[in-house]
């Protein structure tokens, strides 16, 4: 079976959000005194993400991407991976985490099948961290890296959104760094996803503007094959270290889009733009469907959700209406 929608785009990634908390506060993610969490009741457990994504898995989604807000707040996180490591025909798995309490869990992760990661990380500077995230929690980033590394996750992705006037002067540091450190960054351009009116296009960092600052120093050649991943990448110097750059915004990636989403309280989303929902929650929970009929209404939600899919996210369009979740809320 294929998830194909009506523009013949085959679908084989899940993003997974495990919860809608976080550690930190990223000034384009939430504002840091958001307080309009999921209540605790609508969370899928375990069992109910298991299900759901075994679902998806026999529907042909390949790849599995677990995040948030922030997936290592999930006292569960090791048992989940286990469990979607050990479904039949297991789905690729990833994280994306802000990395604070990798530290803590990334041998177990390791253990429990992870292979690889990426972690989110817009600063060298601690202040400017502070001040970026609204919690002094650099250090621990800057350990949980260490750990995922010595807990032999390959590869390590670094996600850095810069900010005009808060963090743009940090391209290139930052990518001298993550070469030192043998760390694959990759800069997302900012969207408009934050849970106020922040973000304006004119103050967008574009992926154009990133690319100017790093080629005056290094230079970049494209790596051609870039299929449906987001990042177009490049080499560094002739390689093998490379760089990746997402132009989210500038430079859509939508004709070859492969991802839907789950959001923590179990919502099936075919964009992190979309403005509908298919709730996936409420059929597992109907205590009047058989669990042949669940199966088969998760079926279905997941065909008339991809087939909805719209050609493009309309960020660029003059009646573009933001979703009304924050990106906390949807999963990044
Ligand atoms: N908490 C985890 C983390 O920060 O990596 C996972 C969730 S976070 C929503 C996933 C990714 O989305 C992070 O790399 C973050 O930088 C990125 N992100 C969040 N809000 C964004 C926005 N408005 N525009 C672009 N990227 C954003
Ligand atoms: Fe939390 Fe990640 Fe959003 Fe930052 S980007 S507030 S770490 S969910």
């Amino acid at each position: 079976m294929s998830l194909i929608d009506n523009f013949g785009r085959v679908h084989r990634d899940l993003r997974v959000s495990l919860t809608d908390r976080c550690s930190l506060r990223c000034t384009y993610c939430m504002p840091h005194d958001f307080n309009k969490w999921l209540p605790a009741e609508t969370l899928l457990t375990t069992q109910e993400l298991i299900k759901i994504i075994e679902i998806a898995v026999s529907q042909g989604i390949t790849e599995v991407r677990l995040t948030g807000g922030e997936p290592l707040l999930r006292p569960d996180i090791v048992e989940i991976v286990a469990q979607i490591k050990s479904l039949e025909d297991a789905p690729e798995l990833s994280m994306t985490t802000n990395g604070v309490a990798l530290a803590k869990y990334a041998k177990e992760l390791a253990e429990a099948g992870l292979k690889r990661i990426n972690i989110s990380l817009d600063t060298l500077d601690w202040e400017r961290f502070k001040r970026l995230t609204f919690r002094d929690r650099y250090d621990d980033v800057i350990e949980g890296i260490a750990a995922a590394k010595s807990a032999g996750l390959n590869p390590i992705k670094i996600n850095t959104v810069l900010m005009r006037g808060i963090n743009d002067d940090e391209a290139l540091p930052l990518l001298k760094w993550a070469l030192k450190e043998n760390l694959n960054l990759r800069f997302i351009e900012q969207m408009p996803l934050d849970a106020g009116d922040a973000w304006t296009r004119k103050n967008l960092v574009t992926a154009d503007e990133i690319f100017n600052q790093i080629n005056s120093e290094y230079e970049l050649t494209p790596v051609e094959e870039r299929g449906s991943s987001p990042a177009e990448e490049f080499l560094v110097n002739g390689g093998p270290a490379k760089v990746g750059i997402i132009g989210s915004v500038t430079r859509s990636f939508c004709a070859n889009c492969d991802r839907l989403r789950l959001t923590s309280d179990g919502q099936l989303r075919n964009c992190l733009f979309a403005n509908t929902e298919t709730d996936l929650r409420g059929i597992l929970r109907n205590g009047r469907l058989t669990e042949f009929e669940k199966r088969s209404d998760i079926l279905k939600a997941f065909s008339t959700t991809v087939k909805s899919k719209l050609s493009g996210h309309g960020i660029n369009d003059p009646e573009f209406v933001k979703p009304v979740r924050p990106m906390s809320a949807i999963g990044g």
